[in-house]
């Protein structure tokens, strides 16, 4: 076993580039990380039916491969290695290319082949990240000289989570996941990811979550893992830990609690479900232990997609508030 594609490897989402004759460039190569929520609060439902949330979002060294070539055959194609996954316009990467391709009435054809790693449905941002990819990455191809602020905007009509996937790091989310606050960079740690084979769909998690609302919902204390953050305290960080979405999903899928113990008594400084699930995290300040907790839950079969990797980072010219 090895850490999971390591960082080095991870260059901005653009790792490689085909250039035909001089100047075109007709295809590129990206990487979609995902995402853990070291913290989630959601503070109320809206009229609209979106949540307002309040989350403290990590990009991980965990991703999806997509490569993007221009074609002369009209119409975007999408491939994946997942047969479960669609192809067609309820994929997010199809989103992404049909969104662009209309607004700058692109007229070539675009094959997407996409490579999934991240686990799917999983409370991870796998689908927004690898929209967010094709965003950055028909941006270069085509020198559309969209900002980020612009791709931002643009992403935001394909998920409310898409904006921080271009952003990437780590960042408080707010409103419905889209105002977004960039944070000090999460301390250097080991992360192991085990997603369980069962899987929790969203909007029965949200629709628990309110059926609750008499009941007092213990609400991470998100300010005060912001002070974590700002100390560099890894310890501090792990233990202010709190996501509001556990109390639907953990009691319907006990094995979250399990995975939790699990990583705990191998030494995991903390350990929580990302999203709404049904993904469990663990931070840890060693490798040694992290590689130990990798074995215990692959032997206790409480996981079949398990990874140790690391938090990725991105340099921020200043952190606001
Ligand atoms: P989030 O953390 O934002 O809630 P998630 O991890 O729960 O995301 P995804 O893996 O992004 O969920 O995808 C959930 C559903 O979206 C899948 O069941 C799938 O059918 C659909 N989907 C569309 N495009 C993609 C994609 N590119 N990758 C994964 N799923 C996709």
């Amino acid at each position: 076993m090895t850490i999971s594609q390591t960082p080095a490897k991870l260059l901005p989402a653009g790792v490689q580039t085909g250039r035909k004759g001089q100047d075109t460039m007709y295809k590129i190569r990206l990487k979609a990380l995902a995402k853990i929520n070291l913290g989630l609060d959601v503070l109320r439902r809206r009229e609209d039916g979106y949540h307002e949330v309040k989350m403290v979002m990590q990009t991980i060294s965990l991703y999806d491969e997509l490569e993007i070539k221009k074609t002369k055959q009209p119409g975007i194609q999408v491939r994946t290695n997942l047969y479960y996954l669609p192809t067609n316009e309820n994929n997010l990467v199809y989103k992404a290319a049909k969104l662009l391709t209309e607004e700058f009435q692109i007229r070539d054809g675009i094959a997407i082949q996409l490579q999934k790693k991240i686990p799917v449905a999983a409370g991870m941002a796998g689908g927004s990240s690898d929209a967010a990819a094709v965003l950055w990455g028909m941006n270069q191809m085509y020198e559309l000289g969209l900002s980020r602020k612009a791709l931002m905007e643009r992403g935001v009509r394909l998920g409310a989570d898409v904006p921080y996937c271009i952003l990437r790091g780590t960042a408080l989310a707010e409103g419905i996941g889209e105002k977004l606050t960039g944070l000090p960079a999460m301390p250097k740690c080991y992360l192991l990811i085990a997603k369980p084979g069962i899987s929790v769909s969203t909007k029965f998690v949200y629709e628990n979550l309110h059926a609750n609302e008499l009941r007092p919902k213990q609400h991470p204390d998100v300010d005060s893992m912001i002070e974590a953050l700002r100390a560099g305290d890894l310890e501090l960080l792990s233990s202010r830990m709190g996501n509001v979405l556990e109390e639907v999903t953990v009691p319907a899928y006990p094995v979250i609690d399990q995975i939790k113990k699990c990583m705990k008594d191998e030494g995991a400084l903390g350990a929580m479900m990302s999203g709404s699930g049904p993904t469990v995290f663990g931070i840890f300040d060693t490798q040694g232990k992290a590689r130990k907790a990798y074995h215990a839950v692959k032997a206790g079969q409480l996981a079949r997609q398990v990874y140790l990797t690391v938090p990725y980072n991105v340099r921020r010219q200043k952190f606001e508030k």
